[in-house]
């Protein structure tokens, strides 16, 4: 009997050496992980950085993906395409040139070591919720509930879409 797939939805974001091309070419390679179906994604969108203010915006977007890897697998996959965009790792927001986040994996709540579901900050972001909001406005967020009045809650902060060539 064949596995059902889990759904996970995939942040993506970049501020170093052409942001745009780096995300569009990791959906590429999110269709290319094995076992695993880009379902939908978002459009792209450029955010001012949060908590470090002295590098260039963020382009970020959402992707649903439907997946046989397990919650882990996948997060060593995710990071394996980050190292292969050149990703450096330094200090918590400091910039990068692909970064990969697992925000959601069907409904699991849960901590360890390596990964915590849902993604610990995805909850405050307005460059996480906005494009997830325009690719699932039912979500629901293990923990905290429905995408809207989250979203709302994040309204001062300033996010762009932006146009992309066909
Ligand atoms: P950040 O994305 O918060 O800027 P990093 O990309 O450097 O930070 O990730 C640091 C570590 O966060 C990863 O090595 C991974 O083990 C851990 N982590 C915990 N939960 C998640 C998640 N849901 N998605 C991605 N990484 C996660
Ligand atoms: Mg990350």
């Amino acid at each position: 009997m064949s596995k059902k797939p889990s759904q996970a939805f995939v942040a993506l974001g970049s501020n170093l050496e052409n942001p745009v091309f780096q995300v569009q070419q990791a959906f590429d390679e999110l269709k290319q992980l094995p076992g695993t179906q880009l379902i939908r994604r978002s459009s792209l969108y450029c955010s001012a950085p949060v908590g470090k203010l002295d590098q260039p915006d963020f382009i970020n977007a959402v992707a649903l993906i439907e997946t046989l890897l397990a919650p882990h697998d996948l997060l060593k996959a995710l990071l394996t395409i980050e190292q292969r965009h050149g990703r450096v790792r330094e200090s918590l927001n400091a910039p990068r040139t692909l970064d990969l986040d697992i925000l959601l994996y069907d409904a699991l709540h849960f901590q360890d070591t390596d990964l915590t579901l849902p993604h610990p900050r995805m909850t405050q972001r307005a460059f996480v919720l906005m494009p997830l909001m325009e690719i699932a406005p039912d979500c629901h967020i293990p923990g905290h509930g429905y995408i809207a009045p989250l979203l709302a809650a994040c309204r001062d902060q300033q996010l762009e879409q932006i146009k992309e060539s066909p």
